[in-house]
């Protein structure tokens, strides 16, 4: 992506590269001054140690001075008035301690972050993404590797644009976002360049491909796993809360102990044993083991705020089509009026929808082409998200959708379809040159594991479940028969859906599952947004904070299990961890401990910490 590499990113990976530099630098000051000691020289060690500690002490001022530009006060000082006091006071053993322990600490969390990030690029490099690409006069589903530059593609609307390229034909309106966090939806037109990792959220258009996949992917992904890291959990913002009050409380402690003893060497002691550096990685430590543990299991949390979220939703708003049902929808009855064939009828519905990402769309475009039926080019498509749409197929103006959104086109659509419900079956309308065309009569049953998974989530606490579905209410009620809503709302607009998810968010935490672009919307405003990822739109994986990049419902109940887990161990590490440091440095102002003996304690109290937050990656969820 072009643009792209701004120049505190590579401050912060050089930073980053340096990390095991910098744990070296002190572990063999501290070998070679013990070694040294051993042998009996009693002025080098100490020089040797201090030298080792003051690469550390740089960085770490240049870090700290850094955050305080930010505003952000943390418990780095401690360390660094810790590794001063120490060089100051001649405790030179004690503070090369405390920088490699500082160094490692720090090392251990960019060591659980890579892992977080590198299970995660590995889960999204799986999904096979695909694009339509214009052959002569005809569409054809390819792979993004086979794109090549002056291909022609047809973006639909909710696709994020896979490549780099220009607008070919027609406006296009895209939803940069997520990419330049601009909220306002751009609009290219022919000729102007796409950037790829935006979303058409205006009608399709043709893309000229000016790059290849590989040059862009990449840097999509990339892009998502950044912005999951950037937002801050709510539980390290406690963490950071903590930290305040802590260093508050080690100057007092410090302080006291100087004052009350005359002697300046306990001040250095508690400011040693307060030194909690991989304490407050416990967090993050806890929290990235949790999301590369969810990631491996197929479901790409954004970050630490959705996983936080995840373990205290209350509420359910669940999608019916493509969500409950697995949308693979397969064609029971043609019902042609007005004389046309059944292939005929079939070959304009699917021609149209080959230009639509919506689930129904792509079952009648799949079963069209099992069908042996060649499908002609659409052109001047435009859509209404979750209803339909409308464009010319041939030369003859087609309009495809549910009943309700042709009928709006073509009244007397509706006297057509009449009695011609069969329960709990997806009906499609087709209209063409403004008369009624036929009906298609689809099956998309439940999946088989949709009454499992919505017992789970009540057995974890959900309390509601309400079922927001776009489709008409005789089909929501009878494809979901035993299966128990508190609430089914059918017909709805994807702002319908909007008002559904903020009324319920009056209640409690609500978790709002879907996968069409008529749900992007609602994911957003939910406080937990899950999209289907595997199958579903784009533009919904986009908006949602937890994606399924496995297209099965039984995931969510193990994330939510996973997401609490890495909770409780963050907090447990949180209080553990602090309560035994205050105890040390009660014990260090009263003289009991010397500043080596402090910084032995407090590292091994702070790597018991670490270690137990790590638990987080393994283990299994069942508590
Ligand atoms: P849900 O909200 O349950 O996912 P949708 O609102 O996405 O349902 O879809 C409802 C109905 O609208 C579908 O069952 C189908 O009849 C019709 N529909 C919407 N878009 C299209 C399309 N592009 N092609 C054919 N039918 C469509
Ligand atoms: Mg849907």
């Amino acid at each position: 992506m072009p643009g792209n590499e701004n120049p505190s990113l590579s401050a912060y990976r050089l930073l980053r590269l340096s990390r095991p530099v910098l744990v070296i630098v002190p572990a063999m000051g501290l070998v070679l001054g013990f070694g040294l000691h051993v042998a009996g020289d009693d002025h080098w060690p100490g020089v040797i140690w201090a030298a080792a500690t003051l690469p550390i002490l740089g960085v770490l001022i240049i870090e700290i001075i850094g955050s305080l530009r930010h505003g952000d006060v943390g418990l780095d000082i401690v360390a660094a008035l810790s590794m001063t006091g120490a060089l100051v006071f001649g405790e030179h053993l004690a503070a090369v301690v405390v920088a490699l322990m500082y160094a490692g600490g720090q090392y251990l969390e960019s060591f659980a972050e890579r892992r977080a990030k590198r299970e995660m690029t590995a889960l999204l490099t799986r999904v096979p993404r695909m694009a339509i690409r214009h052959r002569g006069s005809r569409l054809e589903e390819v792979t993004l590797d086979l794109i090549a530059p002056q291909d022609r593609l047809l973006i639909r609307q909710g696709d994020v644009v896979p490549v780099d390229g220009l607008v070919a034909k027609g406006v296009a309106v895209l939803d940069q976002s997520a990419l330049t966090g601009e909220a306002v939806p751009a609009r290219k037109r022919a000729g102007e360049p796409v950037m790829s990792g935006v979303t058409n959220v205006g009608d399709a258009f043709d893309l000229l491909a000016t790059h290849r996949a590989v040059e862009s992917t990449y840097a999509g992904i990339v892009r998502l796993i950044e912005v999951a890291q950037r937002s801050k959990a709510p539980l390290a913002r406690l963490a950071d809360r903590f930290a305040l009050a802590f260093l508050a409380l080690t100057i007092v402690l410090a302080g006291g102990a100087w004052l009350w003893s005359g002697d300046p060497i306990r001040a250095l002691a508690v400011l040693v044993i307060a030194t909690p550096c991989p304490l407050i990685l416990a967090v993050p430590v806890a929290i990235v083991a949790g999301m590369s543990r969810a990631a491996k299991a197929g479901v790409l949390v954004k970050g630490g705020r959705a996983l936080e979220t995840l373990s205290h939703v209350k509420t359910l708003v669940i999608d019916k089509t493509g969500t409950l049902t697995h949308g693979q929808a397969r064609i029971v009855e043609i019902l042609p009026m007005a004389g046309l064939s059944s292939d005929r009828l079939l070959q304009l519905a699917a021609s149209l929808d080959q230009a639509s990402k919506h689930v129904i769309a792509r079952a009648l475009v799949s079963e069209a082409q099992d069908r042996g039926i060649d499908l002609l080019l659409p052109i001047k498509v435009e859509e209404t998200p979750g209803e339909g749409l409308e464009g010319y197929v041939d030369n003859q103006r087609v309009v495809v959708g549910g009943i309700r959104f042709v009928s709006r086109h073509v009244p007397r659509m509706e006297a057509g379809a009449a009695g011609q419900h069969p329960a709990g079956s997806v009906m499609v309308a087709i209209a063409v040159d403004d008369e009624p065309a036929g009906l298609l009569i689809l099956a998309d049953p439940l999946r088989t594991e949709a009454a499992h998974v919505i017992e789970s989530l009540r057995r974890l606490g959900i309390a509601r479940v309400i079922l927001a579905t776009g489709d008409r209410r005789e089909v929501a009620q009878a494809v979901t028969v035993g299966l128990h809503f508190d609430a089914v709302h059918a017909d709805l607009t994807p702002d319908r859906k909007i008002a559904i998810v903020q009324a319920e968010k009056r209640r409690g935490p609500v978790m709002m599952i879907g996968d069409g672009v008529n749900d992007a919307p609602a994911l957003a405003a939910a406080d937990l947004g899950v999209a289907m990822g595997a199958r579903g739109a784009a533009a919904s994986a986009e908006a949602a904070d937890v994606v399924l990049l496995v297209d099965r419902l039984d995931r969510i109940p193990g994330a939510i299990l996973m997401a609490r887990r890495s909770r409780r161990i963050a907090l447990q590490s949180v209080y553990v961890g602090i309560g035994l440091s205050i105890l040390g440095m009660i014990a260090a102002g009263l003289g009991y401990l010397t500043p080596v003996q402090g910084a032995l304690i407090q590292e091994a109290i702070d790597v018991a910490v670490i270690l137990n937050a790590l638990r987080a990656l393994w283990g299994s969820e069942t508590s």
